[in-house]
């Protein structure tokens, strides 16, 4: 097996939520994008878990009675 950054497929695949939310260390989020850089199939699965989180949390507040102003609110806090 391959380990572009050092990091396996494998071990790619248990980091990507906290990478997804950027709770990742600096230094493990860096070795994570070499990986990403050079493994195709590592590259799509993050795109594929983004999406589903950003249309998870979208269908979640819109269930809410407040979901627009935490929609708001949640785009403004990832935009820091
Ligand atoms: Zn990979």
């Amino acid at each position: 097996m391959t380990a572009p950054g050092g990091i396996t497929c494998r071990e790619l695949v248990e980091l990507v939520s906290d990478y997804v939310d950027g709770s990742l260390e600096p230094k493990t989020r860096e070795r994570l994008e070499v990986h990403l850089r050079a493994c195709a199939g590592c590259t799509e699965y993050v795109h594929q878990i983004r999406t589903t989180v950003r249309l998870a949390s979208a269908a979640a507040l819109e269930q809410h009675p407040d979901g627009a102003a935490l929609l708001e609110a949640f785009r403004t806090f990832r935009r820091r």
